[in-house]
């Protein structure tokens, strides 16, 4: 029998890592210059904490999380998304008693039990930020600035930003009786789920993807046009301050996300030059009353995260490469005969000792053939072991990349050894 991972999982080795390093180093140094804080939270929390956050009629609570019970009878979640654990994290830890605003970043992996296909996995990464404590409007300009900047700093140079705002708990309520006023006439023809959405949170049906519910939202009104004064000034100040730093943006009028806890600024990051489905790579939002829902103080709060795998799927269509962090040189230290291992173990311990990556080469064939595996395994000097060099102790180091070769007594001269990696 042949196991494979499960469906909508992946492995990520090879050059995916080398993606994924650059995406996240990328990140990290980004959030370091915005202040952020590194925060992991358990991959699995009380069902409870997602369930009170997502929204009970959400897609996510209803149909994706995967959801079990553990020996106890608790039921327990894999986190869908970053910003329900880490606000749990927030209050149980009373956090937010320490200065305002608390930024935090998290990298970590979600779980979904969506229909996998290129860009929509069952397991998936994203590096997020919260910024836990402030509700003023500029905040949210940080917040969007930082999420701009990761991908300018990634290379992507044809990516549209998207904001819209989706009001506060007080206009949204009347927001709601109005697009129930719009839909009464036209329930019949919406598909099953949105006749649930209908009756129990009809925003949700902005996620629908069936055609006929997409045709009747179409001409629907859109929340935009309903926001309260206050709403209208703090998204008209989040405008302002972007067209002050220079990030163009489009106001999408009908821009929904899949998440209950949102409150005024949503916004989103996508490529045309992804299949339409697909084409969010990050997004975010403030939860203004997510802390507060979790019993904590009343703090306004703002996020976004980024899919990791979906920025690596566009960085290869777009063919746009990673920086390669500074290569430590990498030694491959060749045996001519097998006896010659205990002396190779030394040499090795030299090297290790000093910071210095090495292998030893597991089979004593052929110097030319492992020369050439060397090089295609991309280790920048070889050491070559034989008879002479055990004799003399001068070992021979080739540079594959300069072409040179040097012979140096390594136990009597290891400084010497050392400074040609300088
Ligand atoms: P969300 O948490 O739904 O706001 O998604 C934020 C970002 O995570 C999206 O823009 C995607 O880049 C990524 N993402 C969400 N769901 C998936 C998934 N099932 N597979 C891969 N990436 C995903």
């Amino acid at each position: 029998m042949v196991l494979n991972s499960p469906r909508g999982t992946g492995d990520i080795f090879g050059e995916d890592i080398k993606y994924r390093d650059f995406i996240i180093n990328t990140a990290k140094k980004l959030f370091n210059l915005f202040n952020y804080n590194e925060i992991i939270t358990p991959a699995f929390e009380h069902t409870e904490v997602f369930n009170r956050s997502i929204g009970e009629s959400t897609d996510i609570v209803q149909k994706e999380m995967y959801t079990f019970l553990d020996k106890k009878g608790r039921s327990l979640t894999l986190r869908p998304e970053g910003t329900a654990p880490v606000i749990r994290a927030v209050i149980e830890r009373k956090l937010y008693s320490e200065n305002f605003p608390l930024k935090l970043f998290y990298i970590e992996n979600m779980f979904r039990y969506e229909r996998p296909q290129k860009g929509r996995m069952r397991e998936f990464w994203q590096v997020g930020v919260e910024a836990v404590g402030l509700g003023e409007p500029f905040i949210d300009v940080e917040v969007i600035w930082l999420l701009n900047l990761l991908f300018e700093k990634l290379g992507f140079n044809n990516l549209k930003l998207l904001i819209n705002s989706v009001g506060c708990s007080g206009c949204r309520k009347d927001y709601i009786e109005i697009f129930r006023g719009y839909l009464k006439p036209k329930v019949q023809s919406l598909c099953p789920d949105c006749i649930t959405r209908y009756e129990k949170n009809p925003l949700r049906i902005f996620d629908c993807k069936v055609e006929e519910c997409m045709k009747i939202l179409k001409s629907s009104p859109k929340i935009y046009s309903y926001i309260c004064d206050d709403c209208k000034i703090h998204l008209d100040k989040i405008a302002e301050f972007l067209e002050v730093l220079g990030i163009n943006f489009t106001i999408k009028e009908d821009l929904v996300r899949g998440f209950d806890y949102y409150t005024r600024t949503i916004f989103e990051i996508i490529s045309e030059d992804l299949k339409s489905a697909q084409n969010a790579l990050g997004g975010g939002g403030r939860y203004d009353k997510l802390v507060e829902q979790f019993g904590g103080p009343d703090i306004p709060s703002i996020g976004f995260a980024v899919g990791i795998d979906r920025v690596i799927i566009l960085m290869k269509q777009l063919e746009i490469g990673y920086e390669v962090s500074k290569k430590y040189p990498k030694i491959f230290i060749i045996l001519m005969e097998e006896d010659f291992r205990v002396y190779s173990f030394k040499l090795a311990k030299f090297f290790r000792e000093n910071n210095l990556a090495c292998e030893i080469s597991c089979e004593a064939k052929s110097v030319g053939s492992q020369i050439k595996w060397a090089e295609k395994n991309e280790f920048s000097h070889v050491v070559i072991i034989g008879e002479d060099e055990i004799k003399s102790e001068i070992i021979t180091l080739k540079d594959l990349k300069n072409f040179r070769q040097f012979k140096i007594d390594w136990i009597k001269q290891p400084l010497k050894v050392l400074e040609l990696f300088q």
